[in-house]
């Protein structure tokens, strides 16, 4: 049977590869996104900026008003704006912690009363390693990532009676948009990855398929690493 999926930052990435893997699995896809784009077989796609909590809010209502209570949200969403932490601006924190954590937070508020509602649901938020490992010039996207563990697990325990599970899938270095401008220092931390390269967005699609499914049941406050062991011991 098709579920409603939702997926924020669907357009490009691991975002895009996240949403062409339930679209395979038969489901019905709702994408958000700032530009609106996502994968072909989409059931609906928004044009939403995830840190504007009332656009947020009219297109999860216009999904489950579409589709039904949502069974699987994907905050996925997110954007770097990397600088030393001494010259860092007030605007590129802020910017950073907007859309990472706190577009996270809206989607998942506006797509928990559905599910409570059901007593049925999967939320996954991506993280990142970079709080687990350190990385100079992120003080703003790391603080905005561990957000996340603490918003999943603190909610997690929230909604574990409404048999809703909610997980954090911390992604290592994977190949999009957003480290194609590392250049040359991409091959730097490639080399300091146990399993020798950068990660695929089909990798940690695989693994968010698996958090979404029946088989990932009894799986709930969890950070699952996709690295390549890049963040061993996280
Ligand atoms: P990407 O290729 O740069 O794609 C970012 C996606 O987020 C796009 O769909 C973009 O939409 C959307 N987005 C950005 N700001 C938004 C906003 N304000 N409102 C709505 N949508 C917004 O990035 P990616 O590498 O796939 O990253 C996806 C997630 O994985 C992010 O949370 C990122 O922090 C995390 N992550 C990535 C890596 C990596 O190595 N790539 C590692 C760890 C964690 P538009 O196309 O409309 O701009």
């Amino acid at each position: 049977m098709s579920r409603h999926v939702i997926v924020t930052g669907a357009s490009r990435g691991i975002g895009s590869a996240i949403t062409e893997h339930f679209i395979e699995l038969g489901d019905n896809v709702a994408a958000l996104s700032r530009s609106g784009d996502a994968p072909s077989g989409c059931a609906a796609s928004f044009a939403v900026d995830v840190a504007d909590s009332s656009a947020v809010n009219d297109a999860v209502k216009a999904a489950v008003a579409e589709f039904g209570p949502v069974e699987v949200l994907v905050a996925n969403a997110g954007i770097t704006h990397d600088g030393l932490a001494m010259r860092m601006s007030d605007d590129q924190w802020r910017e950073v912690l907007s859309v990472n954590l706190d577009g996270a937070f809206y989607t998942a508020r506006a797509a928990m009363a559905s599910m409570v509602r059901a007593r049925l649901g999967s939320i996954i938020f991506i993280s990142s390693v970079s709080p687990f490992i350190g990385n100079p010039g992120q003080t703003n996207y790391s603080a905005a990532k561990a957000g996340l563990v603490g918003l999943a697990r603190s909610l997690a325990k929230e909604v574990a009676s409404r048999s809703v599970t909610v997980n954090v899938v911390a992604p290592g270095l994977i190949d999009t948009d957003m480290t194609s401008s590392l250049g040359d220092a991409s091959d730097a931390l490639a080399a300091m990855i146990p399993l020798g390269h950068m990660g695929q967005p089909a990798d940690i699609a695989g693994v968010v398929g698996f958090l979404a499914s029946n088989l990932a049941r009894y799986i709930t406050g969890a950070v699952i690493p996709v690295d390549g062991g890049l963040a061993m011991g996280l």
